[in-house]
C-alpha cells in the first residue's frame, strides 16, 4: 500500500537543543515494525501525550516519533494470529507514543501482543473517551478493592478530581456504592463532579502543603493522580488499615512523607502502572469500565475534537484547565 497519510511527528537529531513537532506526510513504510497495521479511527489525549508533544518531561525516548499512547481503529494487515483484517482493537500503553510510533496517525503498526479485541459493550470511540487515564481509574478501584477497601469502610478521597483519571475513579467509586470525597482546586466544576458521583467536594488546598506525619483520620482509602505533597497529606489521613492507590504526578514526582502512616496506622501505599500491565488485569479493568459506567456519564466526562486539532490541547492539558477527558477523531 503506498497510500499516503498526515501524522504528528516530534523530531530531535542530536545537534538539537529542542524538539521540533509536525504534521508529516508518511507512508506504511515510515511506520517502525509490528506483525498488525490498525488503521486509527479514534485516539485521546492523556497527560504523558502533552508532555511529549511540549517537551517539558522526556518521555518520548526515540526520533523521529509519532506521540499518542493510545488508539482505537481496525486491523489492515496480520501475521498475528490472533488478529485478522477487519477486527476493532483497542490499545494502550505498552511505551506506544514514547520508543514505538504511536496513535496520532491514521496508521499504527504495533505488536499483536498488545491489542485488545474491543471489549464487549464498548465501541472504539467510547475506549478512547475512556483512554488510559479511565482504564488507570479502573486499575487503582481494583487495586483497592483487593486490598480490602470495600463501600462499608468509609469515604474514599479522589485528587485531581476533575482531571480524566480523577473523573473516571469518582465515577467508578460512586456506581460500585463507594462514599466519595473529589478534591479539585476548580471550585467551578462542583456541579460537574457531583453529576459523577461525588457525594462531597473539598479544596485541593486542603491537601497542597506539607502536612503533619499523622492526621485526623478521614477516608479508608484513596486514588491519587497528584502526587508530591498532595500524596504525602493524604497518606497522612488514611485511617487504620486503609489504602491508597497511587498513580500519577500532576503535582509533582516527589513525596514527602514519613513511616509514621505506615508503621502506626497500618496503611499501604499501592503503586499503579497502566503501561506494562499484563494482558489480564487490562481485560478485568476494561471490564470494570464497560460493566460499570453507563453512556451519560461517558458524555458528561468527554469533548470531542479532531485530530488535526491535537495540539492545542497540550498546554491546557498540562496548567489542569481540561475537564475530564478529550476524544479524538481520526479522518
Ligand atoms: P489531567 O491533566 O486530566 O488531570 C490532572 C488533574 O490533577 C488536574 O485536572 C487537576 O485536578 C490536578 N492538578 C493539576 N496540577 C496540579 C497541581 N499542581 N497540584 C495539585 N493538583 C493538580 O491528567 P490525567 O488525569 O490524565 O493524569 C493525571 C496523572 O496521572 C498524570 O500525572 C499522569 O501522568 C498520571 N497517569 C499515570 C498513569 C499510570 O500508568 N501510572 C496512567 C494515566 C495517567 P483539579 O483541577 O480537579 O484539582
Amino acid at each position: 500500500m503506498t497510500e499516503r497519510f498526515d501524522a504528528l511527528v516530534i523530531s530531535k537529531t542530536d545537534e538539537d537543543k529542542s524538539q521540533s513537532v509536525a504534521w508529516t506526510s508518511l507512508t506504511l513504510d515510515d511506520l517502525m515494525e509490528g506483525d498488525v497495521t490498525v488503521r486509527v479511527r479514534h485516539t485521546t489525549m492523556n497527560y504523558k501525550d502533552a508532555l511529549a508533544i511540549t517537551g517539558k518531561s522526556p518521555v518520548v525516548r526515540r526520533y523521529p516519533m509519532i506521540p499518542g499512547i493510545d488508539f482505537a481503529g481496525e486491523v489492515v494487515q496480520s501475521s498475528d494470529p490472533e488478529f485478522s483484517p477487519g477486527d476493532e482493537v483497542i490499545l494502550n500503553g505498552w511505551g506506544v507514543g514514547e520508543t514505538h510510533m504511536g496513535g496520532y496517525s491514521r496508521y499504527a503498526r504495533v505488536r499483536g501482543k498488545w491489542l485488545l479485541k474491543t471489549p464487549e459493550g464498548l465501541s472504539g470511540a467510547d475506549c478512547m473517551a475512556v483512554g488510559t487515564a479511565g482504564y488507570t481509574a479502573a486499575l487503582c478501584v481494583e487495586r483497592l478493592r483487593v486490598l480490602g477497601v470495600t463501600a462499608d469502610r468509609g469515604k474514599i478521597l479522589v485528587t485531581g478530581a476533575a482531571g480524566g483519571v480523577g473523573s473516571f475513579a469518582i465515577a467508578l467509586l460512586a456506581q460500585l456504592g463507594y462514599s466519595v470525597t473529589a478534591s479539585t482546586g476548580r471550585p467551578d466544576e462542583s456541579a460537574y463532579l457531583t453529576e459523577l458521583g461525588a457525594s462531597e467536594i473539598i479544596d485541593r488546598a486542603e491537601f497542597s502543603d506539607k502536612g503533619r506525619p499523622l492526621g485526623k483520620e478521614r477516608f479508608a482509602g484513596a486514588i491519587d493522580s497528584v502526587g508530591s505533597h498532595t500524596l504525602a497529606s493524604v497518606i497522612a489521613q488514611i485511617g487504620y488499615g486503609g489504602s491508597v492507590a497511587a498513580c500519577g504526578l500532576a503535582q509533582g514526582f516527589d513525596l514527602p512523607t514519613t513511616v509514621m502512616p505506615f508503621i502506626l496506622r497500618g496503611v499501604t501505599l499501592a503503586g499503579v502502572d497502566s503501561v506494562m500491565a499484563p494482558r489480564e488485569t487490562r481485560i478485568n479493568a476494561w471490564s470494570l469500565v464497560s460493566s460499570t459506567i453507563d453512556r451519560t456519564v461517558l458524555q458528561k466526562i468527554t469533548q470531542t475534537a479532531n485530530l488535526d486539532d491535537v495540539t492545542d490541547f497540550a498546554d491546557d492539558m498540562l496548567a489542569g484547565k481540561i475537564r475530564g477527558r478529550v476524544l479524538l477523531t481520526v479522518g
